[in-house]
C-alpha cells in the first residue's frame, strides 16, 4: 500500500492489489480474445466506474474490437425492474447485427445491467455478454448472470480502480474498502 497516499487513511482494508487486478485482467482478456476468434465486437464501456478497468482491459485482447461508451442508470430502486433503463448518454453507433460487450464495474443488486440488457436486445444484436470486474452475488435482486468477471467480492462497499464514493477514490489504483466512518459522518 502507499502509505504516502493519503487517500488510503480512508480504507479500511486493501482487497486486491494493483498486481492482482493487472494479473486478473489479462486472463480476462486472453479469454475473451479466444471466445471472439473470427468476430469484432464492440465493446461497451459503461461510465464512469468501468473507465480504469475497460481501458487495461480493451488492451489485452487481441482482436479488432470497436469501443463506444454509455452513461445509464435504472428508474427507481424497487426490487422488480421495469426493464426501463435511463440512457444519459447513447451510444455512438447502431449495434444491430454486432456482437456486444457490456463492461461495467461491479454488479450489486443486478437491476442497472438487467435494464440496459433488455434495452441492448431491443436495439437486434447477434450476441450480448456481460463483463463486469466485480461480483456481488449476495446482493442480487433480479435475476443476473454475469458471463465474465475478475472477483467474486463479499457484501462491503469497495472504492478505486475506477470506483468511486461521491465521485472521490476512482484514481486509486488498488481496490479497497471504504471505512465505514467516510460514509457514516
Ligand atoms: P446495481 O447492480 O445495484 O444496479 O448497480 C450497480 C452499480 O452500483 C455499480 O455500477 C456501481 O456504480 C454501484 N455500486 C454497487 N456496489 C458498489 C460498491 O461496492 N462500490 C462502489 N463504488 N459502487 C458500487
Amino acid at each position: 500500500m502507499d502509505k504516502q497516499w493519503k487517500l488510503y487513511e480512508d480504507l479500511d482494508s486493501i482487497l486486491y492489489t494493483r498486481e492482482q487486478l493487472a494479473e486478473a485482467v489479462a486472463k480476462l482478456g486472453e479469454r475473451i480474445t479466444r471466445d471472439y476468434q473470427g468476430k469484432k465486437p464492440v465493446m461497451v464501456c459503461i461510465l464512469k466506474g468501468a473507465s480504469v478497468f475497460f481501458c487495461d482491459l480493451i488492451r489485452q485482447i487481441d482482436l479488432p474490437v470497436e469501443i463506444d461508451f454509455m452513461v445509464v442508470s435504472s428508474y427507481g430502486s424497487g426490487t422488480a425492474t421495469t426493464g426501463e433503463v435511463n440512457i444519459k448518454k447513447d451510444l455512438g453507433r447502431p449495434v444491430n447485427g454486432r456482437d456486444v460487450i457490456i463492461v461495467e464495474d461491479i454488479v450489486d443488486s443486478g437491476v442497472t445491467l438487467s435494464s440496459l440488457k433488455k434495452w441492448m436486445d431491443s436495439k437486434g444484436v447477434a450476441s450480448l455478454r456481460i463483463c463486469s470486474l466485480l461480483d456481488k452475488p449476495a446482493r442480487r435482486r433480479v435475476p443476473l448472470s454475469v458471463d465474465y468477471s475478475c472477483f467474486e467480492i463479499p457484501d462491503a462497499f469497495v472504492v478505486g480502480y475506477g470506483l468511486d464514493y461521491a465521485e472521490r477514490y476512482r484514481n486509486l489504483p488498488d481496490i479497497g474498502v471504504l471505512s465505514p466512518r467516510i460514509y457514516e459522518k
